[in-house]
Formats: structure tokens, C-alpha cells, sequence
């Protein structure tokens, strides 16, 4: 029998407020153990919890900007569970009413857009963190600063049909998510983790095959590996007779392996009611108009623009809208004059392998668009070879400088000026006798060893064109 990949992702966002969701304790990260937190996010007797307005209108943003409905009275709910790190014992979520439903993004695989269907986002907060290296080394500490942090958790519907398509709609969300202002998205600091969960089916068949849920994955190349791993397992479990688990998992990234967790827990196991410390969240359809006139051009917008008013390629926009700072910076370089695909090529080159290297994006840059542009127009004029434009570029995103004072201090001018190239024309001709016998008796290619020896003698600064024009006169017949 063959089978196919059934995946869902459930995947959480941090919103990006200043303090937690239900106090006003500070949202900072890498502060000292337990200084954010206050008799609420500890979870103390008779403190009350007080939502934050700014959290809920983050994710109705992400709520508009996935095509979702937006709930006007929707509800948090206690979803009881005992964990050192949950102070209360019971987490507060949302359950029957969540804020967003029935949504969708689009994503590109192979050059083709695709559906993925969104079920739900709602609205919850995260728990504290266990650690357990302290002063006895055989004793648990529990860090609370992140209890309490708003997250939004978007749930998927099982579209998804392969680790890559995965790896594919997590980097939309984050994207997403980014543009909007409405997650730093800050990997290394857990702005985005993942739920895979993934299942096997008869190909072509409806019905879903059981599934099992890896918890907690922080990275894309993760999220891809984990759900490659987990589907190769589940193959081989059911090519030799036995039947699929229904369990959490965990995803180790050294081994790029899965192991069991525990037994998968059901919405009953939670016993689930509505909070009732805090009122239903009853939205007027004026305000989440107001957000919705707010959202910024999105990815999937700015991508078909390029490709409209630039004449770029589907791959081209697709690199270049993906980070909203990088896609900024490089309208920026346009608008300053340069050619739309001159200023791809930088971008997404020379530029975004710097900024790979340094771990940096355009905030940390100490030139702006304009600068760029402006080196870009001087190899187009042959002010500089475009070898030389690299050079440029080194010290452009070294230092920042004007490329002109770079082209100045280091003395990198193309230099065109045929009077002075003239001489080493001569001198390259005279030196080899050789190969200008050779070129004479018909061996073309030959010009091409000249041009190379007068570059050489000019430290790469000769315009070829020039020279070429100069060789061929002076070899002429
Ligand atoms: P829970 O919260 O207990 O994990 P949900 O019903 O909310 O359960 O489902 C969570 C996620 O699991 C959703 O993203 C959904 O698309 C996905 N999912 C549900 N059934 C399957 C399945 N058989 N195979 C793959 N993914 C599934
Ligand atoms: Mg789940
Ligand atoms: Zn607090």
C-alpha cells in the first residue's frame, strides 16, 4: 500500500507588548530569574488577572492579515493541568470561543501557490520555564518571567503534505507575523515555536490516519527534519504490521530523531471552562475595521507589485519580500535611481550573504539605500568595474562611506582614459613578441591574454572595453 504525509502545524507567536497578558509585569527577555513577575503571574491567592488590550488587538492583526473571522465576543478559558512551571495549575486560553477562525495563507511550492487552511488563532499565556542548573546541581529551579507572556496560537488545518510544505508555511508565518509588528519573531528567544503533527494515509484516501504531535520545535531546518524523521518512522512502523501511536514528542536536533514524550492528553482531560476572573472580550466591529485599514502591505502583495511594476522574477520576489526590513531596503535602493534587477542582484547577493555571516539585517546597516544606488549608478557608468564594485561594497558595508570617497581613498576609478592606457598597451604588445606573432597568425583567443596582462598591470582599474578597443587598433593589420 502507499501512503501519504498528513500535517498540521499548531504554532505559537509571541505578541510583541511591552508587558504580560494579564499584569503589568515587563515582557523583557534575559532579565534575572523571577524579576518579571508580581503576585498574578505567580499565581497567588485573591490577585486578579486584567487583559491586555494591546495583545488582543496584535492578534485580531494577524487575524485580518490570515483571512480569518473575527470573533466580537469571544472568551478566555482555564485549561487545567498541574506543571512545576504553571504556578496557577491551570492555564489561561481560549477554548470554545477563540478570537480568529477560519482563515488561510498561501504559500509557493515548486513555483505554485497553495492553500493552507487556518482553524483557529487564540489568544493565551505562556507558562514559566524549568531550570536546572543552579547552585545545587541536584535541585529544579522554576524561572517565571515568561509566565504570563501573551502568545497567539495558530492552528492549521492537516493541508500540509510534506516536511518541505511545513518548513514552507512556518517561514510564511513568520513572515507574516514580522511584517505586521505583530511578533519580533525572534527565534533564539522562542518568539516562534512549532507543534507538528503528522499522520500517514492510503494515498487518495479521505480519512486520516492517527497521528502523533512533536512539541516545541524552534527553527525551520527543525520543523523540516523533525516532520521528515516522523514520517519516514511512521512508514516503517506501518510496512512492518504495527499500528501508529497517538502520542506527544519530542524532537532532539543532534540525532534529528523523535522519541516519545507521553500519551497524548484530549481536550476532556483538560476540563475546560470558561475563566471566571475575566469578562468575555466583546469587540466593537469599528475598532477591528480601524485594524484592518491599518495592516501594512503584506508579503503576498508586495511580491505581485514587484513582479508587476519591476518585471522581476517569481524566485527573484520571493527572496526579496520575505524579511520586511530587507524588502524596505531594497525599494529604498529603487527609489534612489537604481534598476530594479541591478538592485535585486545586490540585495539578494553580496548584501544578504553579509548580513548571513554577521547574523544582521538592514537595522544594524551603517548606510542607507541611497548609497547603495549610488554605487550601483557609478559601475553603470564605468566610474568602477563591476570587480571593483565588489571591492566597493566591502567598505561600504565596512564603514558606511560615500562610495565616491571610497573610489577616492583607495583609488579604485575604472580607469577609461585611453592616453593613459596607451603605454601599457605598448608595453604588454612589446613583452610578449611571442603571442603577438600567434594573434597575427590567426589565434583570436590571443587578445584576450593581452587585455589580462593590462589588467594586471593596472590592478584590475582598466576599463576592458577600453583596452580591447586599443589592442584590436593595435594589432590591426
Ligand atoms: P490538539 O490541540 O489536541 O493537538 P487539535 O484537534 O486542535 O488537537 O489539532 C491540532 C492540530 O493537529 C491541527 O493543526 C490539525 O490540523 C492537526 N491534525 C489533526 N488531525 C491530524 C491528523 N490525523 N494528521 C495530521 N495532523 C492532524
Ligand atoms: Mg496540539
Ligand atoms: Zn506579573
Amino acid at each position: 500500500m502507499e501512503f501519504e504525509p498528513v500535517i498540521g502545524l499548531e504554532i505559537h507567536a509571541q505578541l510583541a507588548t511591552e508587558s504580560k497578558l494579564f499584569c503589568t509585569c515587563s515582557t523583557e527577555f534575559g532579565k534575572p530569574a523571577n524579576e518579571n513577575t508580581c503576585p498574578v503571574c505567580l499565581g497567588l491567592p485573591g490577585a486578579l488577572p486584567v487583559t491586555n488590550r494591546k495583545a488582543i488587538e496584535l492578534a485580531v492583526r494577524l487575524g485580518l492579515a490570515t483571512h480569518c473571522t473575527i470573533r466580537l465576543d469571544s472568551q478566555f478559558a482555564r485549561k487545567n493541568y498541574f506543571y512545576p512551571d504553571l504556578p496557577k495549575a491551570y492555564q489561561i486560553s481560549q477554548y470554545e470561543r477563540p478570537l480568529c477562525e477560519n482563515g488561510w495563507v498561501e504559500i509557493q511550492v515548486n513555483g505554485q501557490s497553495r492553500r493552507v487552511g487556518i482553524t483557529r488563532i487564540h489568544v493565551e499565556e505562556d507558562a514559566g520555564k524549568l531550570v536546572h542548573e543552579g547552585v545545587d546541581p541536584k535541585a529544579s529551579y522554576v524561572d517565571l518571567n515568561r509566565a504570563g507572556v501573551p502568545l497567539a496560537e495558530i492552528v492549521s488545518e492537516p493541508d500540509l503534505s510534506s516536511a518541505e510544505e511545513a518548513r514552507l508555511y512556518m517561514e510564511k508565518i513568520h513572515s507574516l507575523v514580522t511584517y505586521l509588528n505583530v511578533s519580533r519573531g525572534n527565534m533564539e528567544q522562542g518568539n516562534l515555536r512549532a507543534d507538528a503533527n503528522v499522520s500517514l494515509r492510503v494515498k487518495g484516501s479521505e480519512a486520516l490516519g492517527t497521528r502523533t504531535e512533536t512539541k516545541n520545535i524552534n527553527s525551520f531546518r527543525f520543523v523540516r527534519d523533525a516532520i521528515a524523521y516522523e514520517i519516514d518512522r511512521q512508514r516503517e512502523e506501518l510496512a512492518e504490521g504495527r499500528p501508529i501511536v497517538l502520542e506527544t514528542r519530542l524532537y532532539d536536533s543532534l540525532s534529528k530523531t523523535t522519541h516519545p514524550m507521553r500519551s497524548k492528553e484530549e481536550a476532556h482531560d483538560y476540563r475546560y471552562f470558561p475563566e471566571p476572573d475575566l469578562p468575555p472580550i466583546r469587540l466593537e466591529q469599528a475598532w477591528v475595521d480601524a485594524i484592518r485599514a491599518s495592516l501594512p502591505e503584506l508579503p503576498d502583495e508586495k511580491a505581485a507589485r514587484y513582479q508587476r511594476d519591476f518585471g522581476l522574477s517569481a524566485y527573484d520576489v520571493g527572496v526579496l519580500v520575505a524579511d520586511r526590513a530587507v524588502a524596505e531596503f531594497f525599494e529604498g535602493v529603487v527609489a534612489a535611481g537604481a534598476a530594479p534587477k541591478k538592485a535585486a542582484n545586490w540585495v539578494m547577493g553580496d548584501l544578504a550573504a553579509r548580513f548571513n555571516e554577521d547574523k544582521a539585517g538592514p537595522a544594524d546597516l551603517k548606510f542607507g539605500p541611497d548609497r547603495l544606488a549610488e554605487m550601483i549608478r557609478m559601475i553603470e557608468a564605468g566610474e568602477i568595474s563591476s570587480k571593483m564594485g565588489k571591492a566597493v561594497f566591502e567598505e561600504l558595508y565596512a564603514s558606511g562611506k560615500a562610495p565616491a570617497e571610497i573610489v577616492r581613498e583607495k583609488g579604485l576609478a575604472q580607469v577609461s582614459d585611453e592616453s593613459a592606457l596607451e603605454g601599457i598597451v605598448d608595453r604588454a604588445l612589446a613583452d610578449n613578441p611571442e603571442q603577438v606573432a600567434q594573434y597575427k597568425s590567426g589565434r583570436d583567443k590571443m587578445l584576450g591574454y593581452f587585455v589580462g596582462q593590462v589588467m594586471k598591470a593596472t590592478g584590475g582599474q582598466a576599463n576592458p572595453q577600453v583596452v580591447n578597443d586599443l589592442l584590436r587598433n593595435k594589432l590591426a593589420p
